[in-house]
């Protein structure tokens, strides 16, 4: 039969798209996979699933005896189900910078909504464009819900108590209204009419088995209705590491998942490999075979592209945090996830954190103290790095959820622009131009009333009035010293805006040590009016640490500024 099977090879002929569950923790994951599987076996033993390596496949005879309504049409030999649910499967299946992963099924528990993680899954799938089906998961543990064993979800629902199906109607409403705030279009799959605009939720229950039958069919149906160009079988192998893992007597092996084409075996596959030197072998990589004709070290050079394609990631200007993953794919996804943050970065690596990272990200702590940390994604990092880390002040984020590292590092990153801000503090110049009315002392400290004209007086600004002299029209910036104190009406101010200020402020101005003391009446008078004594490098203060605090009147006021002073 399989013969016979392969020689009416056709366009109709497809092979067995890999599909991926995905979704928060405890959404019932890896609940769905088993009673995917259990559902499937018992009804069908003779249907053949097999329990790969990796990954269950179910043939589709299998599916035929738990869908069968007579009016399917089956194109696809089977279903390659990926048993290790979550992100770091997802993520390493992937060739060439796509997905390997040709639908998925993200689980949503109908009684949480949408979680981080779902989220995270969310942006995931969309990065990777991969297309994908909602199960809305625990439908059986809304309150007095009476479950008819595997059955189908309409049916189900039509069996339940009129307020069972008004929690129902409620709790998917408010899941479509989360996907909406997501910019999703999610309606119930038996009232989706168009699969390419809108995101089918089918309700299941893992427990009772309730709506699996409807996910199955779903995931059959889209993926020959509407991917059947990417399902065609391909002439050469492709496939991706999946997993490295040391076993007991075998050493390391691989697990791969691999598209192929061969004389016996038609389908999507998932296969065990031991073999010397997998030790270095990185999970997500593709695994390519070398032909009679191939060129060994062309291949090495287009399997290592992968990674050189991620080293593209990092900041031509060398500033950037680190970041270290477990495998190829999650890599990518967080170098993603961060390249839509706008967070740069300045190295990556795979595997767990030793010193030698440490000593990459500390050279950050010249060039920007904030960057110099590693973010590190569902490794582990050893004892003596851990230790070089603290005594270096090298900070290092540790979560396996994309989002809690991003929060974790975001959070640190205010905390750092705050610190540098009141660093940065005595540093900055507002700017002001003012005018005096009266001068209540001449000389050390000088005493003045004063008008603002333009800006903000400061406790802290330095001030100054530039003198041209009539004869050289050359010109002289004559510094006056700091404000040490500001009042209005005998009240002391730290900080005057111009609105505030319509009676009058009086300004005490103190010189410093190395400041020769000036005099009013002598070096200036109330014909001059004063200005901040604005710096090149105060306006670099600014611009670096409180830009968000300078409004466009105040920048508007430096450029106006900055010929009088003579900056560039
Ligand atoms: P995972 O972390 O997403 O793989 O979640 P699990 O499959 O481990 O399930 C988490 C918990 O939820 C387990 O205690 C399951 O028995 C339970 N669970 C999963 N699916 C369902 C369901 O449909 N109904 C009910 N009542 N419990 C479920």
């Amino acid at each position: 039969a399989h013969e016979a099977a392969l020689a009416a090879r056709n366009k109709e002929d497809l092979r067995s798209p890999i599909c991926c569950i995905l979704g928060h923790v405890d959404t019932g994951k890896t609940k769905l996979l088993d009673k995917i599987r259990q559902t499937n076996v018992q009804e069908g033993e003779a249907g053949g699933i097999t329990q790969q390596i990796g990954a269950t496949y179910f043939p589709v005879d299998a599916i035929k005896t738990k869908t069968a309504d007579g009016k399917q049409e089956y194109k696809i030999p089977g279903l390659l189900v990926i048993d290790t649910p979550g992100h770091e499967s997802f993520t390493n299946l992937r060739s060439r910078g796509s997905s390997l992963c040709n639908i998925a099924i993200l689980v949503v528990d109908i009684m949480h909504g949408l979680e981080p993680q779902t989220l995270e899954s969310l942006r995931l799938l969309r990065d990777r464009k991969t297309p994908f089906i909602v199960a809305l998961n625990k439908i059986d543990r809304m309150y007095g819900w009476q479950p008819t064993p595997d059955n189908d979800f309409q049916s189900s629902l039509a069996k339940q108590s009129r307020a069972v199906q008004r929690e129902f109607e409620d709790r998917t409403q408010k899941t479509i209204l989360a996907f909406a705030e997501q910019g999703l279009n999610a309606v119930l799959y038996y009232d989706n009419k168009n699969f390419a605009r809108n995101v089918s939720l089918v309700p299941t229950s893992a427990i009772t088995g309730e709506g699996v039958p409807d996910m199955i069919m779903l995931l059959v149906n889209l993926t020959q209705e509407r991917m059947s160009d990417r399902l065609m079988y391909l002439s050469e192998l492709e496939c991706t590491v999946l997993e490295v893992k040391v076993i007991e007597g075998l050493g390391t092996t691989i697990d791969i998942s691999a598209y192929v084409h061969h004389k016996e075996v038609k389908a999507a596959l998932g296969v065990k490999i031991v073999a010397p030197d997998l030790e270095k072998a990185i999970a997500g990589s593709r695994l390519l075979v070398v032909g009679p004709d191939d060129d060994e070290d062309e291949l090495m050079d287009e399997v290592m592209s992968d990674l050189t394609t991620l080293l593209n990631s990092i900041d031509k200007s060398g500033r950037g945090v680190c970041v270290q993953a477990s495998t190829l794919g999650s890599l990518e996804a967080l170098l993603d996830f961060l390249k839509a943050s706008k967070i740069p970065v300045s190295g990556i690596n795979i595997g767990p954190v030793h010193k030698k990272d440490i000593m990459r990200a500390a050279t950050m702590l010249e060039k920007a103290k904030e960057l110099a940390c590693i973010l590190c994604f569902d490794v582990t990092v050893d004892k003596d790095a851990e230790r070089l880390a603290e005594e270096m002040g090298i900070r290092l984020f540790k979560a396996d959820i994309i989002y809690h590292l991003f929060d974790a590092f975001t959070a640190y990153n205010a905390e750092i622009m705050e610190a540098k801000r009141k660093d940065a503090a005595p540093q900055a110049v507002w700017p002001c131009r003012l005018k005096t009315i009266a001068a209540f002392a001449k000389r050390d400290p000088i005493i003045l009333g004063v008008d603002i004209l333009d800006g903000t007086l400061r406790v802290g600004t330095p001030l100054c009035v530039i003198k041209v002299d009539p004869e050289t029209q050359k010109k002289e910036i004559i510094e006056l010293g700091k404000i040490t104190s500001l009042e209005i009406n005998h009240k002391t101010q730290d900080v005057v805006k111009k609105s505030q200020a319509g009676g009058g402020v009086a300004v005490k101005i103190e010189h410093a040590v190395y400041q020769s003391a000036k005099m009013f009446g002598r070096h200036f008078d109330e014909k001059d009016e004063i200005y901040s004594r604005i710096t090149r490098q105060s306006i670099d203060v600014l611009k670096t640490s409180f830009k968000a605090d300078v409004s466009n009147e105040e920048w508007l006021l430096i450029k106006a500024l900055k010929p009088r002073l003579n900056i560039q």
